[in-house]
């Protein structure tokens, strides 16, 4: 078996084409396209023009939080303006501020850090756990014993003198984290859990959705994601008071009045218009199809790249239920640098070629704006960083093509 990078390049690229069909430069491919094709959307959108209601009120934004509800089992739902404010007013709500550290892993998305950084607080990135790609239970607990001590009801990063305010695990890909000795060690030091279930939608751990099993769990609903409003989030929660306090903080902190303008705290105009809502409800509404259509594109997936020496395909962890949202291909080769090189030939022909694979994330430790950020050892994030690469995973296309 070859290790040759280009000849493992020709190869996946070809399994790839198995499974989606063709693709060149005059047909390119992306990671992961909306689709309104059989939807409501365009007569849930003119309704909102026909009647007026546009903005950040109106029946739509009502419909889309309980159609949520009802497919996440949350209790309460606050739909907003995008996954980062999401990810910030939850930061908010349980008291992170300015100075703050938040522990969080350094593969995700750049917006969990941002979120933390737009509250003047500080990420604080622990290690992942290989499987899962989430936040290791493991590092959490070492890094915590080794420099946090509890001083009253605070937990004090003892090197930086600073709070810690907040454990910040991510559900990568739709792949549920090890989430239930994360909220052990949450309990033992008392500090609150919040859930980046951005790319989680319909993505379960035993019988709880993602984003349910800390204090408030946030989605996104960006053009990339799973289903989309155009730009859109969401907050999950079972914390009435919580949820109340969010709908309040989200809409600029305004007392109920007929007419006076009372605002009892500095709020933000964070809430989500009706016209994305509507989107959203068109989306939701075939949320089960697409989630299946997913399924169905991992079991290609799988089936393609069987035998295939130098790479796997990311699966589910075991107990869980996940969306597949971003299919991923991790290169196996024992030194990370020739996975890595095997990486780089693929991500070159693909591009050549027309089709628009990823690399996941740079780690968040190594952004420049980051990078003095405090961190533990974080040798399974960077080596995951050389390692995986997203496939085209668009539910479409196994309609399009297979
Ligand atoms: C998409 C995403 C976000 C941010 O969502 P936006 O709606 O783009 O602001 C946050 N975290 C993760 C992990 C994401 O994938």
């Amino acid at each position: 078996m070859t290790s040759d990078p280009q000849t493992i390049a020709v190869m996946v690229l070809e399994r790839i084409r198995t499974v989606i069909g063709p693709f060149s430069r005059k047909a390119v491919v992306a990671l992961h396209e909306p689709d309104f094709s059989d939807t409501r959307a365009a007569e849930l959108v003119q309704d909102c023009i026909n009647t007026g209601w546009v903005s950040t009120a109106g029946r739509w934004v009502e419909v889309f939080e309980r159609e949520l509800s009802a497919a996440t089992g949350a209790s309460h739902v606050v739909a907003v303006a995008n996954g980062t404010v999401a990810l910030r007013l939850a930061l908010n709500l349980v008291g992170v501020g300015p100075g703050d550290e938040v522990l969080m892993p350094p593969i995700s998305f750049v917006a969990t850090a941002n979120a933390a950084a737009h509250l003047g607080a500080i990420p604080h990135f622990v290690d992942i756990e290989p499987e899962s790609l989430g936040l290791s239970p493991q590092a959490l607990r070492i890094r915590l014993e080794e420099l946090a001590e509890r001083r009253g009801s605070t937990v004090i990063n003892c090197q930086s003198g600073r709070r810690i305010a907040a454990i910040l695990p991510v559900h990568v890909f739709g792949m549920p984290a090890e989430i239930e000795p994360i909220l052990a060690i949450a309990r033992a030091w008392e500090l609150p859990v919040i859930e980046d279930a951005a790319e989680a939608l319909g993505s379960w751990r035993g019988g709880t959705h993602c984003g349910l099993f800390g204090s408030v769990g946030t989605l996104s609903f960006n053009g990339n994601k799973l289903i989309t409003t155009g730009g859109g989030g969401a907050l999950l929660t079972h914390d009435e008071a919580l949820a109340q306090r969010a709908r309040h903080l989200s809409t600029t902190a305004k007392l109920p009045h007929p007419w006076e303008f009372q605002h009892d705290a500095v709020g933000w105009n964070d809430r989500l218009p009706n016209l994305n809502a509507a989107l959203g409800v068109a989306q939701l509404e075939v949320l089960a199809s697409r989630l299946e259509r997913k399924r169905l594109l991992q079991e290609r997936y799988r089936e393609a790249f069987r035998g295939l020496e130098g790479v796997e395909l990311l699966e589910a962890p075991a107990g869980c239920r996940v969306n597949h949202w971003l299919a991923t291909l991790r290169f196996t080769a024992e030194d990370v640098a020739l996975a890595s090189r095997q990486r780089l030939a693929l991500l070159e022909r693909a591009h050549a070629e027309g089709l628009l694979l990823r690399p996941v994330w740079q780690p968040l430790s190594t952004l420049p704006m980051y990078r003095e950020a405090p961190a533990g050892p974080l040798d399974r994030a960077l080596e995951a960083a050389e390692r995986l690469i997203n496939l085209p995973s668009s539910p479409q296309l196994l309609i399009s093509h297979g």
